[in-house]
């Protein structure tokens, strides 16, 4: 026959005690005796969590709890925390309630995602604008550019301790910032993970704070970068500078910087994909006997024929005067549309000649 144990007193409630008293008193004591909070003496803290949890386990079964008011004991033994029985889920079940002592104890519910966890990871990334000209997707360009970013603190090394040397390796995780813990013991084939709670998962606990950064291990800085737009680059494209971004976590690379490229709108051209497109007035007369004209185009004015009996609206290509593409390199084609000048007035000379050719012409052009 076991020894007789009083859970009832073990875990400090009345014989008639209810279940909400009995959880509300475990809960309370198992925060207290955690082998995880009790680090300098865990030997005598297992004991007594084991022994509050086996008394919580029985006083908290009905049916046990009735078998124990009766003969003084459950079984033939008084608990079974074998990983073979079925501790693995009464811990699930008890645990299942608990969920704040999870918080407290680990930082975290069980079962949520190990990626909250990692010790070290990638900083965050930042977002930037530039705006350029569209005579720039011609020949590319190199726009500066300044911002803000969080780097390791330089006076520190990112270690938040003074002159980078004022912590001592963490005791707790053997400056591993996590805690891989096989918590046979108790529940069976449990294994938890989960950041040192004593480091934050920086593996070093630090003794005097960098006064540069206040002991965050991070300042900011103001970068310069020289950002090259390749040649035919797209409105709206976006440039990634990698690890242009804040610095990482623990030693985790730094994030990307990121630069949305804009292209202002041209007073003249109007772009479709690597073509552009413009228009050009042409005097009538010029338009019926063929002239030469000047017109604009992306490097400057260019001297374009107009054919004797050109139409209005005639789209004139001129090839490769365009964009170029940004992966052949191949330039697309300037399109220049011919939008025909009728005068407003004429002078007395100039209507009587016209009348004179409308006559020729046999045009009625009586009022
Ligand atoms: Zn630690
Ligand atoms: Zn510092």
């Amino acid at each position: 026959m076991p020894p007789r144990k009083d859970y009832y007193e073990i875990l400090g409630v009345s014989r008639d005690a209810t279940q909400e008293e009995i959880k509300k008193a475990y809960k309370k004591l198992a925060k207290k005796w955690h082998p995880d909070l009790n680090p300098e003496n865990k030997k005598e803290a297992e004991e007594k969590f084991k022994e509050i949890t086996e008394a919580y386990q029985v006083l908290s079964d009905p049916e046990k709890r009735a078998q124990y008011d009766r003969f003084g004991y459950v079984g033939e033994q008084p608990f079974n925390y074998n990983t073979t029985g079925n501790g693995g889920s009464i811990f699930q079940d008890l645990f299942g309630d608990f969920e704040d002592i999870f918080d407290m104890f680990f930082g975290r519910r069980p079962g949520t995602s190990a990626t909250r966890e990692k010790v070290s990871r990638a900083g965050e990334d930042i977002h930037h604008f530039v705006s350029i000209e569209l005579e720039d997707v011609l020949t590319g360009k190199e726009v500066p550019l300044e911002y803000d970013r969080r780097i390791y603190c330089t006076s520190c090394n990112g270690t938040g301790a003074e002159n980078g040397t004022s912590f001592r390796t963490c005791h707790r995780c053997g400056g591993t910032g996590v805690i891989r813990e096989e918590q046979r013991t108790f529940f069976g084939s449990f294994v938890n993970t989960y950041t040192c709670p004593t480091c934050g998962g920086n593996g070093r606990v630090v003794d005097k704070k960098c006064k540069v950064c206040s002991g965050t291990g991070y300042i900011n800085e103001k970068r310069k970068v020289k950002l090259k737009i390749p040649p035919g680059i797209e409105d709206g494209a976006r440039l990634r500078i990698t690890g242009g971004g804040h610095a990482g976590v623990n030693g985790g690379p730094n994030g990307d910087l990121y630069v949305t490229v804009k292209i202002k709108p041209h007073p003249i051209f109007k772009r479709k994909g690597d073509d552009i497109y413009s228009e050009v007035n042409v005097h009538f007369l010029q338009a019926i006997l063929g002239s030469t004209i000047e017109i604009p185009t992306l490097e400057g004015p260019l001297k374009l024929k107009i054919k004797p009996g050109t139409q209005p609206d005639t789209l004139i290509r001129l090839r490769e005067k365009g964009l170029p593409n940004m992966k052949t390199g191949k330039r697309g084609d300037l399109y220049v549309k011919v939008k025909l000048e009728i005068p407003a007035r004429v002078s007395r000379k100039e209507r009587e000649l016209l009348k004179n050719l409308a006559e020729i012409s046999g045009i009625n052009v009586e009022e």
